[in-house]
Order: C-alpha cells, then sequence, then structure tokens
C-alpha cells in the first residue's frame, strides 16, 4: 500500500531523516518505534505531505505521492492523527466530526461512518454538543482519531496516540486501534513511545534512530530482542 524509498527529509539545514525505507502492505498494523528526537514524527508529516521530502520517493497503492498537497493525500485515503491530538476546541464534537468529512459529499456513507465513530466510542455521541476543548485527555483522543475516520481512510497514521493518557484508557485506545485495523478495513501506521504496547498490536515494526532505520522484524521477534528489550520495553 505504502512504501518510502530513501526518503531524506530536513528542517532548513538540519536533516532529520535519512535515506528511510519502509513498507506497509493492505491490512497491516506497523509500528515505528524509537526514542525523543528520533525523527517518528517528521516520517508520519513526510507521509502526509506535511514535511516536503528532499529526495527519494513515496509510493501510494503504486502512485508517486511525496509531492502532493495534504488536502490530496487525504482524499486518495491517507490520514494521520497528530500527536497532541490537535481537534477544534471550539467547536463542538460534532462539528469536529463534520470537519472530518470536509471533503466527502457521499452523505449516505457519511451517515454511516458517524455511526461507526459512535458505535466504537459512545461516549462522543453522548457529548456531541459539548465543545471539543472541555472534553478529556482521553476523549480528545478518541475525537482526533473518529475525526481522522470521517475522512474514510485506507491508511491511518497515528502519532503517539498514548500521550498523557491514564493506563486504563491507553489500554481501551489500543483495543480500538486493532479493531479499527480488523473490522474496518483500515491499514494503520502507528507511532509509539509506548513500545510494549505497540508492538503488542503491530504486524511488524521499525525501529529509527536519529533519523536511521536500524532495524526492522515482525512484531513478535521485536519483543523478544535483547537490545530493544533494553533500550525501548524497559526490561
Ligand atoms: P518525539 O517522540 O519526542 O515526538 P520524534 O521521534 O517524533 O520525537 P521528531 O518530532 O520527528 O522526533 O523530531 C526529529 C528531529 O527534528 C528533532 O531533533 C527535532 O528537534 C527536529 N524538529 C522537529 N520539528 C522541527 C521543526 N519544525 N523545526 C526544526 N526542527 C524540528
Amino acid at each position: 500500500m505504502l512504501e518510502l524509498r530513501n526518503v531524506n527529509a530536513a528542517y532548513g539545514n538540519i536533516q532529520v531523516l535519512h535515506d528511510i525505507n519502509l513498507e506497509i502492505h493492505t491490512g497491516e498494523i506497523i509500528t515505528l518505534i524509537g526514542a525523543n528526537g528520533a525523527g517518528k514524527s517528521t516520517t508520519l508529516m513526510a507521509i502526509s505531505g506535511i514535511v516536503a521530502v528532499r529526495s527519494g520517493k513515496i509510493l501510494f497503492e503504486g502512485a508517486s505521492v511525496h509531492k502532493l498537497p495534504p488536502e490530496k493525500l487525504v482524499s486518495m485515503g491517507i490520514c494521520q492523527v497528530p500527536e497532541g491530538r490537535h481537534i477544534f476546541p471550539a467547536l463542538t464534537v460534532m462539528e469536529n466530526l463534520d470537519m472530518g468529512a470536509f471533503l466527502r459529499s457521499d452523505t449516505e456513507g457519511i451517515k454511516k461512518d458517524l455511526e461507526y465513530v459512535f458505535d466504537l466510542f459512545p461516549i462522543l455521541a453522548d457529548r456531541r454538543n459539548q465543545d471539543g476543548g472541555t472534553l478529556s485527555g482521553g476523549e480528545q483522543q478518541m475525537l482526533a482519531m473518529s475525526r481522522a475516520l470521517m475522512a474514510r481512510p485506507k491508511l491511518l497514521l497515528l502519532d503517539e496516540p498514548s500521550m498523557g493518557l491514564a493506563p486504563l484508557i491507553i489500554k481501551q485506545i489500543f483495543e480500538i486501534i486493532q479493531k479499527i485495523n480488523k473490522e474496518h478495513n483500515t491499514t494503520i501506521f502507528l507511532v509509539e513511545q509506548n513500545a510494549n504496547q505497540a508492538l503488542h498490536i503491530a504486524d511488524r515494526g521499525y525501529v529509527i534512530e536519529n533519523g536511521v532505520i536500524t532495524i526492522s522484524d515482525s512484531a513478535e521477534n521485536l519483543l523478544k530482542n535483547q537490545d530493544i528489550q533494553k533500550a525501548y520495553l524497559g526490561i
């Protein structure tokens, strides 16, 4: 579904991504793990067209997409839930969800997807008229994910969905990520510092260090890898 070939990206003169190669197949949950500042968010933003690719290629369903603007990528099926959620705080839950469907015109499909997100997160249905900014951190994460789902993505990019949330909410969010993948045919690319949780739901994973992919393996093998255990799993 998605392939990064020798992708390089920089902020001004500072190069952050160095020859990134990775691939994501339809139906997979892939995780990218790494320390603070390793380049995880930059990788996601390069895919979603927010950070420019200096050289290399990004292919989505066989088409070259690294020069396309974010809104075009959303309409093609790539949607990102950014780190820190970035919901619209002064808009209600319902209005935030409407914004997710901004590029769509299939009224029936939008209605169905709204029912789907309310089914996934019943709390959002209860709070549909509440301002986004007054929701709890966990509820805002649910809203950010739901807003992205309202665009009906084929590939959902999730940047640190567990950040700042209580353990019980994190468990719920990870279960729902699996549900979205399995029941809604959505391929997932998950960036996480919570490597343990991420590897437990992922099919495969990549490790990024200082902007370089250093390891790529099945999630099962990564969980057993002693270097990974020491560096990222606190074992
Ligand atoms: P974290 O887990 O802390 O979010 P990360 O792995 O997602 O880290 P990035 O946010 O991709 O890392 O940052 C990679 C590097 O790029 C860091 O050194 C960071 O300081 C730098 N960087 C990120 N955004 C910018 C920016 N807008 N301008 C300049 N440098 C940036």
